[in-house]
């Protein structure tokens, strides 16, 4: 089941070019993720020490998930999606050997990043929060792997994991993540920028890009793709419509035809 998740870096199809702005985030990751994973060899030393896990938190829709995706395809590494279903079974223990199958099959595909989204409900809800008996044995195989990775450079394997809501996560997974960086709502200039990419191969010399960026305030990035397929939605509408209007003009023609028939001779 966990091998169906893992997809290899020629197969993942998002690039960092195909993320609007985010520059700064797409260069710290650079150098915390793809260089490691990369060039292990610059990581031997004893000051320089490949990180083990990032989380990426910030509101929904603000490329998190893709960024982790794009990571992976530049870094050559393979792409694991963690998704609870694959790792919880109604037999018992079997979620435990699900974990330890996760990351023994990530060695084996290596480089590989291993993805957590929504880590805060996957694996790392405080108990307040309600954590579930199966949930706490999870989290405990899963962190019990990763503490492995830490001992064992060089491995290339690495925990990505998103959320948007960093609050309610566990204290013993946040201390796991070496780095924490923020993908916030994009600002006037990155919502300007992210249209760009958006429709990079559309035709837009009439498009007043500032102006869609000022107006789009709050907008993430999500949401400004999905104005743009609505936007592009447009003219099938229309088209649409234009259809159903000659089809009621030619309904109406038909029934006028019909009232004109010729009258009957009367003897
Ligand atoms: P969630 O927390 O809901 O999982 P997320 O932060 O992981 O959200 P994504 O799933 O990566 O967000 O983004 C959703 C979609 O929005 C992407 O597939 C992409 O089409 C578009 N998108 C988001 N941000 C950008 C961006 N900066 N440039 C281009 N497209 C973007």
């Amino acid at each position: 089941r966990i091998r169906s998740e893992v997809i290899p870096a020629n197969e993942i199809g998002v690039k960092f070019a195909d993320i609007g702005s985010l520059d700064e985030t797409k260069d710290l990751l650079q150098e915390l993720v793809i260089l490691p994973l990369r060039r292990p060899d610059l990581f031997k030393g004893n000051l320089l020490k490949p990180c083990r896990g990032i989380l990426l938190f910030g509101p929904p829709g603000t490329g998190k998930t893709m960024l982790a995706k794009a990571i992976a395809n530049e870094a050559g590494a393979s792409f694991i999606n963690v998704s609870m279903s694959t790792i919880t079974s109604k037999y018992y223990g079997e979620d435990e050997k699900n974990v330890r199958a996760l990351f023994t099959l990530a060695a084996k595909v290596s480089p590989t990043i291993i993805f957590v989204d929504e880590v805060d409900s996957r694996l790392g809800q405080r108990k307040s929060v309600g954590e579930t008996e199966s949930t706490r044995k999870i989290k405990n195989e899963f962190m019990l792997h990763w503490d492995g990775l830490m001992t064992e450079p060089g491995e290339g394997v690495m925990v990505l994991a998103a959320t948007n809501r960093p609050f309610d996560l566990d204290e013993a997974i946040i201390r796991r993540f070496e780095r924490r960086i923020m993908v916030g709502l994009p600002s006037i200039e990155s919502r300007e920028m992210i249209l760009r990419t958006l429709l990079s191969n559309e035709k837009t010399d009439d498009l007043d890009f500032h102006e869609i960026g000022q107006k789009t305030e709050g907008y993430t990035g999500s949401d400004l793709k999905n104005m743009c397929i609505t936007a592009a939605y447009r003219p099938v509408r229309e088209l649409i419509q234009q259809e159903r209007l000659k089809d009621k003009e030619r309904k109406k023609r038909e029934e006028a035809g019909k009232g004109k028939e010729e009258p009957k001779e009367v003897e």
